[in-house]
């Protein structure tokens, strides 16, 4: 890992002059150049190294460079880089059954995807078509994806510049009790008054045009949320009675990542439509999908399902799928991130709770945790304003450039930073970046007002 500043030199600046980067203002942006990773760990090229608690963008769920998946895309690319969707070909033959074997319920077909969004667009377009009604209805602090319906059917600022206001899509509040909807004081009300919500909404839009109901079964990049015990089995009782196909989007909570497979498993439920991506591959190729309930399968068993992708489960991206869950299992990555979560980052996350002022909450479970960062904790204020940029988020922009002193490469949105390290992550490797986050949480705490 030696320095090589003129090759880091060489790389930013063709990045500057021709990459055009993701939500961002083109010259308000800084990227650092990246010369390489492996296990939770990567570096620049100035001999900078730095612990990765984002997991890239919480797909990197095995780590970086994971010898048998990196031998397996070898081995693949060396056999049959590519082939045509409409074959049969054994690594997307065993991509999907590993994949079946693992999802809940009785999904059991798997359309292949290039990533997430277009996951989302499929299911949509799938429930649209098997219920023939119009209307995908999805939850505010939620994220489904950038492209079209991805991004309608997303409930945070990362819509508003794209929404048409004509999509399709009718929105609800989902529950959060520490900064409840419904003005509740307990995860029991909380949980009650959001499936009344859900259901008043329902009754009031015509349950006859609903075509499905979406949800993270945790929500992700909106916070974290982990819904109390009864809502999802609720909302599966809902969507029953009225005909409406349930979406789960395990884009970013599936494969390990909250201690399970799936993060259904933790709630008993099953939908009839679930989106995958990220931990998938662990990203190490791109690849989503949706996975497909029995019923759904059967309204495209005698007529066409009228949507495809060039690269539905490409070769290449499948065999990454295939070593990658096959990884997972052998070596207990799911088990691991149960046991992280519980016995070292929640305990750890709590008392840091405890001990800063700025920290208003954490929640969370598996490598799956947030904290909220307030300004006083009586109030809630947030540390910075909703959808802050600018001079507006200038205290969770130190608080980060503080982690990044200490070598520790931190999640942030909004107020929030998020725990998500890769499901492998050690014990003494989770503890060296918790106490980088204890002190940059110092560095937070400045801005509290009492
Ligand atoms: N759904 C969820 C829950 C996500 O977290 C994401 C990405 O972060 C997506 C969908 C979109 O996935 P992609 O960026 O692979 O298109």
């Amino acid at each position: 890992e030696a320095a090589d500043l003129a090759k880091g030199a060489a790389v930013k600046a063709a990045d500057r002059a021709h990459v055009f980067h993701s939500w961002s203002a083109q010259e308000l942006i800084d990227p650092l150049a990246v010369a390489g990773a492996e296990g939770v760990h990567f570096w620049d090229y100035e001999g900078n190294r730095y612990l990765d608690f984002t997991s890239a963008l919480v797909y990197t769920n095995i780590g970086y460079q994971h010898p048998k998946v990196v031998a397996a895309i070898q081995e693949q690319a060396a056999t049959m880089t590519t082939f045509a969707p409409a074959f049969a070909v054994e690594a997307r033959s065993e991509a999907a059954r590993l994949i079946a074997e693992r999802t809940p319920g009785d999904l059991d077909k798997i359309f292949f995807t290039n990533a997430g969004a277009e996951a989302v667009e499929h299911a949509a377009r799938m429930a649209r078509i098997h219920t023939g009604r119009p209307k995908i209805m999805s939850a505010y602090r939620s994220y489904h994806g950038a492209t079209a319906t991805g991004i309608n059917l997303t409930g945070d600022p990362r819509r508003w510049a794209s929404d048409t206001g004509n999509a399709g899509v009718v929105r609800f509040w989902a529950p959060f009790l520490y900064r409840s909807p419904f003005h509740a004081e307990t995860e029991e009300q909380e949980c009650a008054r959001a499936l009344q919500h859900l259901e008043d909404t329902i009754a009031f839009e015509g349950p006859q045009s609903i075509a499905a109901i979406v949800l993270e079964t945790v929500p992700g990049t909106a916070g974290i949320m982990v819904p109390p015990p009864g809502y999802l089995p609720g909302v599966r009782e809902i969507c029953d009675r009225y005909g409406i196909v349930l979406i789960f989007d395990e884009v970013m909570a599936g494969f390990g990542r909250t201690g399970k497979w799936f993060a259904a498993e933790h709630f008993d439920v099953a939908p009839d439509l679930m989106t995958f991506a990220k931990g998938v591959t662990s990203g190490y190729v791109p690849l989503g999908g949706v996975a497909i309930s029995g019923a759904i399968a059967e309204t495209f068993a005698r007529k066409p399902y009228p949507g495809g992708l060039t690269y539905s489960g490409h070769p290449l991206a499948c065999a990454a799928a295939v070593a990658t869950i096959n990884v997972m299992e052998e070596e207990g990555v799911v088990e691991h991130a149960a046991r992280i979560g519980s016995d070292v980052i929640g305990p750890a996350l709590a008392d840091l709770a405890e001990r800063h002022p700025s920290v208003g909450e954490v929640r969370g479970l598996g490598v799956f945790w947030a904290l909220e960062l307030v300004r006083n904790k009586a109030t809630r204020e947030p540390l910075v304003p909703y959808n802050a940029s600018g001079a507006d988020a200038a205290p969770m922009g130190a608080f980060a450039a503080a982690c990044k002193k200490e070598g520790l490469w931190p999640f942030v949105n909004m107020n929030r930073t998020h725990v998500v390290p890769a499901c492998t992550i050690t014990e003494a490797e989770a503890k060296e970046g918790l106490a980088a986050l204890d002190v940059a949480l110092s560095v937070a705490d400045e801005y509290v007002t009492e």
